[in-house]
């Protein structure tokens, strides 16, 4: 067996930059009709010509992932145009990074509407076509911050501790449909994101951004950054036919 998507129909959160745009690269190089979101039409456009290199079938579509009425329209979109989704990548996500004593009531809200309940309604959405095809991958983009309780990540932290909670539930209730649900937990991966990290952690301890990046790297026990493409082939790998066993799991 292969790391055969070959026809699959996959939406890619986020993936305008970063690591969801590796993310919808690899599923389109290897055969996926691919949807890839962003939050602007021109960003929407600039996926579209990204990925018409890789696969003619391929698309770039707006969602702003707190627009409750957004997951539906877009699930429309993509089923009228590339057909129903039969993988869904919830890789859109952001910080607001803050210690608990200065952490704005409004900053937590933005984080946990747009990385945990933002997954529910798209993985929602997405569920109908997938339990008729009876074949469904949903993979959650979470972070390892959730398993090291990185400072200043308390929002973020829950929203991510929150995937890892879903995918055992869903994994659980969606096993008899054939669909499987597993999580990433990266570490620290080398994209705009991580750059901002690095100037705030330096900012908060008043280091200079070298110290800041060996302080967080220690963290990791890798010790290094990862890029973008290295997710995108685990991601690739849980989409696959060949991990059709596995659900439930952390990686
Ligand atoms: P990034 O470079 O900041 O990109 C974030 C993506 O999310 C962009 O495509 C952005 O779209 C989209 N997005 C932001 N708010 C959105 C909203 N309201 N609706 C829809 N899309 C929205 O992030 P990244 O570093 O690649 O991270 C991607 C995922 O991996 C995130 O969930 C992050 O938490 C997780 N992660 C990252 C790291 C790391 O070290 N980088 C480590 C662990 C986990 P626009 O471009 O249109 O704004």
């Amino acid at each position: 067996m292969e790391l055969n998507v070959q026809g699959q129909v996959a939406i890619v959160t986020g993936a305008s930059r970063g690591i969801g745009a590796s993310i919808a690269d690899a599923l389109a190089a290897a055969g996926a009709k691919v949807a890839g979101t962003a939050t602007t039409g021109q960003g929407a456009e600039a996926i579209a010509q990204r990925l018409a290199s890789l696969s003619d079938v391929c698309m770039g579509a707006v969602l702003d992932v707190n627009d409750p009425e957004g997951a539906g329209a877009l699930v429309e979109a993509v089923g009228a145009k590339l057909g129903a989704p039969t993988i869904l990548v919830n890789n859109a996500g952001i910080t607001r990074d803050q210690i608990l004593m200065r952490m704005k009531e409004d900053d937590w809200d933005a984080v946990i509407e747009t990385n945990l309940r933002s997954v529910f309604r798209l993985s929602k959405a997405c569920l109908r076509g997938m339990m008729k095809a009876r074949t469904g991958r949903i993979v959650n983009i979470a972070s390892f911050f959730v398993r090291v309780g990185a400072e200043t990540y308390g929002a973020y932290c829950a929203s991510k501790g929150g995937l890892h909670a879903l995918t055992k539930v869903w994994a659980a209730e969606l096993t008899p449909f054939n669909i499987t649900v597993n999580s990433i937990f990266p570490g620290w991966v080398h994209t705009q994101n991580a750059e901002k990290f690095i100037d705030r952690i330096a900012d908060l301890h008043g280091i200079d951004k070298d110290d800041a990046i060996r302080k967080i790297l220690s963290l990791v026990p890798q010790r290094r950054l990862m890029e973008p493409a290295e997710i995108a082939q685990a991601v690739l790998y849980l989409c696959s036919e060949l991990a059709g066993g596995m659900s439930g799991t952390d990686m």
